[in-house]
């Protein structure tokens, strides 16, 4: 199939901000977007870059760079996770917030888009020093989020810890709890049952109805996993849990895979104990690159961006591939693996199930009324299968690949509430 995306810039550049751009640039043409209501989406709503200064252990002064972007709010208060990583650059959080936009909008949840994340290498801190840097990168952001307006939650190397001290934080500047200002909190202090989980599940209902879709059953079927923190791992547990044999997975210090399946059990409790699953007796050695292109059914990239790309996505051998992680298939790739047959989940499908309970969280925190976990489990799985089916459904009439069938739903109902709106004054 040939695209209508003009990539010369996400090429050239592979900067994920361009990479999100292009990807609403491509969705406008095929729906015919509003110039006006284009040229709104296309750039955040707001900014803002933050100084850190925190005191270290040795009583040395660090000053970390930090950012919280809002890209919309044309349908509710912005919604988006907080990321601590070495790597964090303001492009890469502007594309991420982008990206929250489309995947409350295509769950059709109340909420925006936004995201944050501080430079910082939180491997290497003490809990202290991390306490200190999340309450005063909490205070420097306090200025625009809160519950009404912007609701942050986990990402990369953020925990629910981290929500707490932002929770408290927040609650102490106010002066009175507030425990709708985050989600992703521990239960003990109005966090949701199944939030932890609710990313990994939310993967596995609409791979399952991937996998329906093209007649293939599930018990026996296999999956293979990129990354092993939140999403990967509980991908891990409940891929095993629903049947699958969980044949490779691997985190940032390498790779174990066993054809027969591997003891996701054991594999857990192995990681808790060393810190990685590399080195795990129950399989053999694998690369990132043998992850991404063994044979499996179900491959789930579940780590960082930009992973599947033109040069490996010919030899990529799974069936279905459902984005745990945010942005991992750059745009070539995408339709290479279309014409390929490969079922592409798209990430703001995929991994929708963290920002619905991150909502149904919000919701309980509201209203101080906190539901039981099948509640929580069983509207999620509503909700995320109203998702596959109105992207399935765009995908066979317009006869494009899942994202752009995902991109359709989201943001025509985006372009629809802004248009509404208006634009102020
Ligand atoms: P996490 O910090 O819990 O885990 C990240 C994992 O990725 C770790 O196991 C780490 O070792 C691994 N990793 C890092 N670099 C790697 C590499 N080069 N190769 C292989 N593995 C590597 O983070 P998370 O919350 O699980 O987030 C992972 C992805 O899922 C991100 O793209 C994030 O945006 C996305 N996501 C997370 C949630 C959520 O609820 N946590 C929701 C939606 C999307």
């Amino acid at each position: 199939m040939s695209s209508t995306l003009d990539r010369s810039a996400v090429q050239s550049e592979k900067n994920v901000w361009q990479m999100a751009q292009a990807q609403l640039d491509d969705v406008a043409k095929l729906i015919g977007l509003d110039a006006s209501v284009h040229a709104y989406l296309r750039v955040p709503k707001r900014v803002l870059t933050v100084s850190v200064p925190c005191e270290m252990d040795d009583r040395t002064l660090r000053v970390f760079e930090g950012y919280r972007v809002q890209h919309n709010m044309s349908r509710g208060p912005a919604k988006g996770g907080i990321r601590f990583h070495p790597d964090v650059s303001l492009d890469e959080v502007k594309a991420l917030a982008m990206w929250m936009t489309w995947k409350c909008s295509l769950v059709n949840i109340p909420f925006g888009g936004a995201k944050g994340g501080v430079i910082c290498d939180p491997k290497s801190m003490s809990m202290r020093e991390l306490e200190n840097m999340t309450r005063r990168y909490t205070t420097e952001i306090s200025i625009i989020i809160g519950p009404e307006k912007d609701i942050p939650a986990p990402d990369v190397y953020t925990t629910p810890q981290i929500m707490a001290w932002i929770m408290d934080t927040y609650s102490m500047q106010k002066g009175y709890s507030i425990p709708g200002v985050v989600t992703g909190k521990p239960i003990a202090i109005g966090g949701s049952l199944g939030r932890d989980k609710a990313t990994a599940r939310g993967c596995l209902v609409v791979a399952n109805e991937a996998m329906a879709e093209i007649g293939r059953n599930i018990n026996g079927a296999t999956a293979s996993i990129q990354g092993f923190g939140n999403a990967g791992m509980h991908s891990a547990e409940l891929f095993a849990e629903a049947g699958y044999k969980i044949v490779a997975v691997s985190d940032s210090r390498g790779g174990v895979g066993n054809p027969k399946g591997l003891d996701v059990g054991k594999l857990i409790a192995f990681k808790q104990e060393t810190g990685s699953v590399s080195g795990f007796s129950g399989g053999d050695t694998m690369s990132n690159k043998e992850i991404l292109e063994c044979e499996c059914d179900v491959l789930v990239p579940a780590a960082l961006e930009k992973v599947i790309t033109a040069e490996n996505a010919p030899r990529i051998r799974a069936k279905i591939i459902a984005e745990a992680a945010n942005g991992p298939t750059l745009p070539e790739a995408d339709d290479i693996l279309f014409d390929r047959g490969i079922m592409v989940l798209p990430d703001i499908l995929a991994n929708a199930g963290g920002v619905t309970v991150s909502y149904f969280e919000w919701v309980q925190d509201l209203q101080e009324d906190f539901w039981d976990e099948d509640k929580v489990n069983e509207r999620l799985k509503r909700k995320m299968t109203k998702a596959f089916s109105e992207t399935l459904e765009q995908s066979k009439k317009l006869k494009v690949h899942m994202r752009r069938a995902a991109y359709v739903v989201a943001v025509s109902r985006v372009a629809e509430a802004t248009k509404l709106r208006g634009v102020y004054p």
